[in-house]
């Protein structure tokens, strides 16, 4: 239920002689039929102030009882991959599976989720790419009014724009990745390649499908299945609204 506010989730780990009892569900995990080993983020202080330093960081093995899988949810696109729900229900872990230092679980999530919205910026950027090499096959082949449908000026103009923001997107991306290899703090600038290039991927995949007119909306053709995988990258990772409240905290303004 919390999802883009982390440090408000209910899944609770409450400590004993032997390790901890963890209580709780999660709704959308990628992965989460085919996981052996889960890492949980749970609240070992459901007291602490500010919220988020009551947060830890828990590893549950497949099997362990108690802990089950519920629906393998049905989504709009990304089919190859399974989206589940995890469901823990009076789960015995040993102390030996607390992943660090107990309390300590939110930085260790705000370090590693940079790489992670790096990730989901690259397959953006890569989505963006092989649409336009998709598109302009496409519409050099397709023919209308005797003409390729490459030969009509809005054809080239759209395509010569997304072809500018995708380089641009790259080059950003690509800088912040080098920033990140070198140890820089690059929380701003992962933030701002999230929102920019997922938000591309989304003009990308519309603009594409639309140059493949009436062929862009069968199964058939690459273009629909990409376009069906775009939208979600500006949802996960933190959503992009979320990204912007970082970037505008990293300019002071909150
Ligand atoms: C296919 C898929 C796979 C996923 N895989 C994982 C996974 O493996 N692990 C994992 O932990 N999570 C995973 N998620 C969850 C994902 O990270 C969340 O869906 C995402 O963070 C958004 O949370 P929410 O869905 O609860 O939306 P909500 O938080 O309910 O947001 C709804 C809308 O409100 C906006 N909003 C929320 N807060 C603010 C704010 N402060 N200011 C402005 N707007 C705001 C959001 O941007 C969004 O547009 C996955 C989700 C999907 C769809």
């Amino acid at each position: 239920g919390a999802g883009s506010d982390l440090a408000s989730i209910r899944t609770t780990a409450v400590e004993n002689e032997k390790g901890f009892t963890l209580n709780g569900e999660k709704t959308f995990i990628t992965n989460g039929i085919h996981a052996d080993l889960v890492v949980v983020v749970c609240k070992t202080d459901p007291h602490a102030s500010p919220a988020y330093k009551g947060i830890s960081l828990m590893i549950v093995e497949r099997d362990t009882p108690g802990f089950s899988r519920g629906r393998k949810l049905d989504k709009v696109g990304l089919n190859s991959q399974d989206t589940s729900e995890l469901i823990f229900e009076d789960v015995a872990v040993s102390k030996d599976n607390l992943l660090g230092k107990k309390g300590e679980g939110f930085y260790y999530l705000m370090n590693q989720l940079q790489q992670e919205r790096l990730i989901v910026g690259i397959g953006a950027i890569a989505a963006c790419e092989r649409m336009l090499e998709l598109t302009v096959e496409y519409v050099k082949e397709r023919k209308a009014f005797g003409k390729s449908i490459a030969s009509f000026q809005n054809t080239q103009f759209k395509l010569a724009e997304l072809q500018t923001e995708i380089e641009i997107g790259r080059t950003f991306l690509d800088r912040t990745i080098e920033a990140h290899m070198n140890g820089e703090d690059v929380v701003k600038e992962v933030s701002m390649s999230k929102w920019w290039t997922t938000d591309l991927v989304k003009k990308v995949a519309m603009e594409c499908m639309h140059l493949h007119g009436g062929y862009g909306y069968m199964e058939e053709y690459e273009i629909a299945r990409r376009f069906r995988d775009a939208p979600v990258t500006a949802i996960y990772a933190g959503s992009n609204e979320i990204m912007k409240t970082i970037i505008a905290k990293k300019m002071g303004l909150v």
